[in-house]
């Protein structure tokens, strides 16, 4: 590796940027667009010039071939806003200015030697790197990067093998580009589906090692993908390539004259988490110190399954449930990850708010009784499921039912007493892992509806959830906003989902709906409430929360950082984490 010669340091820092570094050599933001070359990006790499950045596409593409290197030089590739087509470029439900989370290429690696060439090539041209699986990270940037210009890794394009189905062992390998979908039909194909279930989440487009590094959540007993995971093989940021637990051991029956990628690896690395010594696999969860190219995850063994509904007339019935559900949850009677969903979350499936209301007002009470009324619903809706054989299930759903039947009006349903309700329809399939798409529909509760998750974390009190319910929903009437939100529930906590549905083609609305986020995250935080996983333009603002003792956990997490990507090529930014030739302030997202 050599410095290259072609650099051109800070030839796109302006004397105007926000924050003004103290540092030299530090990586500045561009304001405004880079002088366009034809054919070229329409956003350069940090500190690179339109030649530097050529040659690298150029060494790029003889590393991948033409066919998988795409320079993103046309306002024409950011018009791309469907799930199901997503765009690899940037962010489709944009937040910020369109051109501003934008890629200046995204290459597309072939196999995992691939991607260790790459690495080296990004360090040798101190090109900021981007890797992503699928870019269906909607509601969180998508594919988009943290660092404007920054090359996508499109992991997901070529490498998306199911490597390995161990039906008596439960658990899969997979590459990248796996998704829910795809994983889930190839235990259909191969009929597997009567021995092991997989979990998914609300949408099932995104892929297994995404979803799952981000720590998504789904909604069987497996619902905590990253509890679920099992052994993961990374490429670092030097290029060199780890396996993790047990897969640090070799398998003695290896074919050691391979590279390293293909050598067979020892039977226990997805059936043991740990392997010995430090457990590193939490650094490559919403970090930026490796990329992920294999990962075991542990499947369910099928089992006896019933669904069920339990609607909560009030919408004080919030605090009552919570109370009845955590007892139950610890001591897993309720089996599964359950959901409280509030009315207009369901009323955003199967609706939209022109169905109920012509005025640009937040809904009130009555309207929301109205809907409930309308819909067959309460104005909270429980929906959890039975596992294992009837009588066991017979047992846990005496024991849930009598529980909230404390609550007057609570009414009881199974899939079949409410054939017409896609939501009860659509969770009984994803309480029993089969992937769908149809909670996407939600999006377009308000015209041209984009999203952002405010997630954050509370303990299961009814006093936390009625908190933050409060906060949530005075901040969201005061900025113009319906509270669309749901708690689902963890082992020991709820993650408190608030869908922030905005137009994302009124500068208003999407200027509301940012400057509102901004504030919930200062609220919560002064609550003692933080966030699980964010979208790219609050990473700063989030990461800054978690400050205990003068930042110490974000002063190891830059020890760390720098130690493993000297240069800061992988993902700078990611998560709040910025490595020593970036600093924060210079790369503050405008609201726009
Ligand atoms: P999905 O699979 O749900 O579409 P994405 O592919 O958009 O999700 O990934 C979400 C985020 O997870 C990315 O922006 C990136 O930060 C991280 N990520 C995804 N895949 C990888 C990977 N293979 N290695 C490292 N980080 C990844």
């Amino acid at each position: 590796m050599h410095n290259n010669p072609e650099k051109d340091i800070n030839t796109f820092a302006p004397e105007d940027q926000v924050g003004g570094s103290t540092h030299p050599g530090a990586y500045r933001q561009p304001h405004g667009s880079a002088p366009q070359q034809p054919g070229g990006p329409l956003v350069l790499p940090p500190n690179t010039n339109s030649q530097t950045f050529k040659s690298y596409a150029q060494r790029a593409a003889e590393i991948v071939g033409t066919e998988n290197v795409t320079v993103i030089s046309d306002e024409a590739e950011l018009s791309q806003k469907s799930y199901l087509e997503p765009s690899k470029a940037h962010d489709m439900f944009n937040i910020a200015d369109k051109t501003y989370f934008v890629c200046s290429a995204v290459v597309a690696p072939r196999g995992v030697g691939e991607v260790q060439e790459l690495m080296k090539l990004a360090n040798e041209f101190e090109i900021p790197v981007w890797p992503f699986s699928i870019g269906r990270n909607v509601g969180y940037g998508g594919a988009a990067p943290r660092v404007p210009g920054s090359v996508g890794l499109d992991m997901g394009r070529n490498m998306n093998r199911v490597l390995k189905v161990d039906v008596e062992g439960a658990y899969a390998l997979v590459e990248p580009g796996v998704t829910f979908f795809d994983l889930h039909d190839y235990l259909v194909k191969n009929n597997l589906r009567d021995q092991v279930w997989i979990d998914v989440p609300d949408l099932g487009g995104g892929s297994v090692i995404g979803n799952t590094i981000e720590r998504g959540v789904g909604y069987t007993p497996y619902g905590d993908h990253w509890m679920m995971h099992c052994g993961m093989e990374v490429v670092l940021p030097s290029g060199e390539l780890v396996r993790t637990g047990m897969g640090a051991l070799p398998n003695p029956n290896a074919d050691t004259s391979k590279p390293h990628h293909e050598q067979e690896a020892n039977e226990s690395w997805q059936l043991f988490n740990y392997g010995f010594g430090p457990y590193n696999d939490g650094i490559f969860s919403q970090g930026s110190v490796g990329i992920v190219v294999k990962m075991g995850i542990w499947l369910m063994k099928a089992t006896g399954y019933q669904s069920y509904l339990i609607t909560l007339p009030e919408d004080n019935d919030l605090h009552k449930a919570v109370e009845i559900i955590r007892p139950l949850r610890v001591n897993m009677v309720l089996q599964n990850v359950p959901t409280l969903r509030h009315i207009l979350l369901d009323a955003a499936v199967m609706g939209h708010r022109t169905d109920y209301s012509q005025s640009d007002k937040p809904l009130t009470d009555d309207e929301l009784d109205a809907i409930a009324a309308k819909l067959d619903l309460g104005r909270w809706n429980f929906y959890g499921a039975l596992y294992g054989p009837e009588p066991v299930r017979d047992v846990m759903w005496q024991a849930v039912k009598g529980a909230f039947s404390a609550i007057p009006g609570a009414k009881f349903f199974f899939p079949e007493d409410q054939p017409n309700n896609i939501v009860l329809q659509t969770r009984h399939k994803t309480l029993q892992g089969i992937p769908s798409v149809t909670e996407l529909n939600w999006v377009d509760w308000l015209p041209n509806g984009g999203h952002l998750f405010f997630s954050p974390i509370a303990p299961v009190t009814g006093d936390d959830a009625e908190t933050q319910y409060k906060i949530t929903r005075r901040l969201s009437e005061r900025y113009g906003f319906d509270f669309i939100g749901t708690f689902v529930v963890g082992m020991r906590e709820m993650h408190h989902i608030v869908c922030i549905v905005y137009n994302r083609k009124d500068a208003d609305s999407r200027r509301r709906a940012h400057t509102m986020m901004k504030e919930m995250i200062n609220e919560a935080a002064a609550n003692g409430y933080g966030e699980y996983r964010t979208h790219l333009a609050m990473m700063d603002q989030i990461a800054a929360t978690y400050s205990f003792n003068n930042n110490a956990n974000m002063r190891l997490n830059e020890v760390i950082k720098n130690a493993l990507d000297p240069k800061g090529i992988l993902a700078p930014g990611k998560n709040g984490v910025w490595p020593k030739n970036y600093r924060a302030k210079d790369w503050q997202v405008p609201i726009v």
